[in-house]
Parts: structure tokens; C-alpha cells; sequence
């Protein structure tokens, strides 16, 4: 593990089942070492637990391994929830780009019987760094959400760049999803 890195934004999906930290780079094989992760920060709060003795300073240590605790139980949460949504293709996918807010809004559409909790709308914001960061969004929806804005953005700002004018919005059928 990177010496040093606390791994602030969190971890994403990368790669076959693992996870990867997009500030130091470090690989999590799977949720197994992510656990490990958090073990980590339950026994250094144990140790600052241990040598708290009434003086300030060792209370605000404790406060803070307390806070890294909860802090990393709650990146390995929602990657544990993410992992539980089970990915339904979906049959159909609308993307409309909302100048006003700058985003593009998608909706998409399952075969029926719809998929309880399904995923039915989702904004990205339009900029290459936003679209970016949902690709690697543990959740499968919404990483295949952006990709497909990916690939509406690029078409819409090469015919704004050939001056033409750029359509609003996009249909993705099941065969392109
Ligand atoms: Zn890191």
C-alpha cells in the first residue's frame, strides 16, 4: 500500500472485481482487503483508546482515529451496496442535454417486469471530468449511463466544432447498450 496516502476521495471500481484509490492508484484485489482497510483504522483507535489518560491530547487523537473509522466504514458501505445491485440491462436509454444546467439527464427504460429499485434517472454533468468519474462508478448503471454520455458528448462537440448544430437528445436501444 502507498505509503502515506489516506485515500481521501474514496475508492472506485478498477479492474476485474478490485477497487482502486484515483489519488495514489493503490488496487484493492476485492471487498475482502477493503475490510482489511477499515480493520486497520478500528485498531489504531483501539491503540489511541489506549493511551488516552485525561490529558487533551490524547482525546483529540482518539477523535480522530474514532472519525477515520467511521470514514472508511462508510466507503466500504456503499461499495458493499453497489456490489449488491444486481446489473439488469436495460432495454432503452434516453439522453437529453439540459443547457440550462449544463447536464445530461438520462432516463432509462426496462423490459417489463421492471426491476425492483432500478435505477430510472440520472444526471452527469456535461464535462469530460464529470463523465469520467461516473465510468468508474462502482455502481454497473451508472458506469454504462456514462459511457453512453461519453459517446453522445463527443458527437455533440464535433459538430459544434464543425459549426453544425449539435442534437439534444439521444436514443440508446438494447443493441447499444
Ligand atoms: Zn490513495
Amino acid at each position: 500500500m502507498a505509503e502515506g496516502c489516506l485515500h481521501l476521495e474514496g475508492l472506485r471500481v478498477g479492474g476485474a472485481n478490485g477497487y482502486v484509490c484515483p489519488v495514489c492508484g493503490v488496487r484493492f484485489e476485492d471487498l475482502e482487503e477493503v475490510r482489511r482497510w477499515v480493520r486497520e483504522a478500528e485498531r489504531a483507535r483501539d491503540e489511541a483508546y489506549s493511551l488516552v489518560e485525561g490529558d487533551g491530547f490524547g482525546e483529540i487523537a482518539l477523535r480522530e482515529s474514532q472519525r477515520e473509522v467511521y470514514r472508511r466504514r462508510r466507503v466500504m458501505y456503499e461499495l458493499e451496496n453497489a456490489a449488491r445491485v444486481p446489473f439488469v440491462r436495460p432495454e432503452m436509454v434516453l439522453v437529453m442535454y439540459d443547457g440550462d444546467r449544463g447536464v445530461y439527464e438520462c432516463r432509462v427504460f426496462y423490459k417489463e417486469p421492471r426491476p425492483a429499485n432500478a435505477m430510472e434517472s440520472f444526471a452527469i454533468g456535461a464535462s469530460q471530468e464529470e463523465i469520467l468519474e461516473f465510468r468508474s462508478d462502482p455502481n454497473p448503471i451508472v458506469r454504462l449511463l456514462a459511457e453512453k454520455v461519453e459517446e453522445f458528448h463527443q458527437v455533440r462537440g464535433k459538430l459544434a466544432g464543425d459549426g453544425a448544430p449539435a442534437p439534444e437528445r439521444r436514443v440508446f436501444y438494447s443493441s447499444e447498450l
